[in-house]
């Protein structure tokens, strides 16, 4: 069976819902992984945050306004009258439960449960709708079998076995769709994969019941060359291989969840991106396939700080390097980027909550110095050092740009830079301009 996960955008409005539908039913049955409707989780976090302030009027204007735009979304999806009253009861449950919450106390339990309602909305609007058609349909609660560990990491054996269950219970339908993003955690508790987290949730179900593909439907034709939003005329991406798909997803190609690759990738399962306006495009396919000596595409991770820890003494004291890492693990900041010289040693991080600490305790090995507000710009493809010159193209389309670190070598797959936010857009438009312009 094929998963197939359609996005915020690919679900926003009734008229995208019915395209969805006429995508998905072609008489072979799939497990579809549907996001909450575009900007629905977004206002479920401000409703969060109106009520964990005790702003229950503010919270109350919001809900009402959301709501109110689902009752249209419902009158415009139902030709009937039965799944229209039937959808329209179910919309005002969530809501009456969504104002129910301005009377209890507020904890990130309830925040939890405040973000699930999105994708518990959209899957019983799209389900409700394939039935009205006469589409045999099955809702799978995600609830019932996505769960994570004490680590905040897919329990596999758990959600392997448990999805397995409910599809077995629940034979021969046309169509089984099920809500991304949303799980349980360790303690039962409602909890969710972290936004952007519906990727996830279609990459886990996919290396769960062994499919035979996992397909990412969003809003453009695949991963492109740059980011589309800062670099014009970036072009799509036809294949790429799973490194390289995990290295642009992690250096933030948002098209993709940071973590969606590896499941697909252990278990060898191929993921197709492509668009759900543009459904005949060929978008991108990721597979164990290589496209040798080619570099791919470029990305930007933002909200980067480097620290760089001087040490007179480093060369004599070997240890050095692990007292300074055991510090990062202590306070469980996870290290993207790592230069060293004989004197000291740089990294960056993306997790700044405890940087203030770490900087303390690192003090006591040398001299300290941080930069915040910096980017990483990752450089992706196949690139092994025997391919000679490609080191050269790349740091020459960024001569007029000030770097601060370089990073080659950690794998084939990428060459990394870190340099000032200010200097993100021109440094991308610069490397497309000299390595893909034709
Ligand atoms: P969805 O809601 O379907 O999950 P997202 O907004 O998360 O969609 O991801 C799609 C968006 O990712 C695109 O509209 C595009 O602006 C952005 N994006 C960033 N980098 C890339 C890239 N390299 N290739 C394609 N899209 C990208
Ligand atoms: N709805 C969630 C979010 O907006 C999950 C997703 O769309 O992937 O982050
Ligand atoms: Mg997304």
């Amino acid at each position: 069976m094929k998963v197939l996960k359609f996005g915020g955008t690919s679900v926003g409005s009734a008229a995208r819902m019915k395209d969805v539908a006429n995508l998905v039913c072609d008489g072979i049955p799939k497990l579809v992984v549907l996001s909450a409707m575009s900007g629905t989780t977004n206002s479920l976090l401000e409703i969060a945050d109106y009520l964990y302030k005790k702003n229950s009027s503010g919270a109350m204007e919001l809900i009402n306004s959301l709501e109110q735009k689902y009752q249209v979304v419902c009158d415009e999806l139902y030709s009937s009258e039965k799944y229209l009253s039937e959808t329209k009861a179910f919309i005002k449950e969530k809501f009456d439960y969504l104002r129910s919450l301005s009377k209890s106390i507020f904890t990130t339990f309830e925040e939890k449960c405040i973000v699930a309602q999105g994708e518990l909305i959209s899957t019983r609007l799209f389900t409700n709708y394939l039935l009205e058609k006469g589409v045999n349909t099955c809702l799978l609660p995600a609830l019932d079998y996505m769960r994570i560990d004490k680590n905040a990491e897919p329990d596999m054996a758990y959600i392997t076995e448990h999805l397995k269950e409910l599809l077995d219970a629940n034979p021969g339908y046309d169509q089984y769709i099920t809500q991304g993003f949303i799980c349980t955690n360790f303690y039962g508790e409602t909890d969710n994969l972290q936004r952007g987290g519906s990727d996830y949730t279609a990459s886990i179900i996919g290396a769960a019941i062994e499919a035979e593909e996992i397909q990412i439907w969003t809003d453009i034709d695949g991963m492109h060359n740059n980011d589309p939003r800062f670099v014009e005329g970036t072009d799509p991406v036809p294949f790429l291989h799973f490194e390289e798909a995990a290295e642009l997803a992690y250096f933030g190609a948002k098209i993709l969840h940071p973590t969606c690759i590896l499941p697909a990738k252990l278990h060898n399962i191929p993921v197709r991106l492509l668009n759900t306006m543009d459904p005949t495009a060929h978008g991108t396919l990721i597979s164990n396939e290589i496209n040798k000596g080619k570099i791919e595409a470029i990305a930007a991770k933002d909200g980067i700080a480097s620290i760089k820890i001087k040490s007179g003494r480093m060369l004599l004291a070997y240890g050095f390097l692990r007292k300074v890492f055991e510090i990062f693990e202590t306070y469980q900041t996870s290290i993207d980027m790592i230069t060293t010289s004989e004197v000291g040693v740089s990294v960056s991080i993306d997790n700044l909550k405890h940087l203030d600490e770490i900087v303390n305790d690192l003090k006591k090995f040398g001299t300290v110095t941080v930069e915040t507000d910096m980017v990483i710009i990752c450089v992706v493809g196949d690139l092994p050092y025997q391919n000679v010159g490609f080191q050269a193209q790349v740091v020459s389309a960024l001569k007029d740009i000030p770097i601060r670190m370089i990073s080659y070598g950690g794998s084939n797959y990428n060459i990394s830079f870190l340099i000032k936010s200010e200097d993100k857009v021109r440094a991308l438009r610069a490397l497309s301009a000299h390595i893909f312009t034709k």
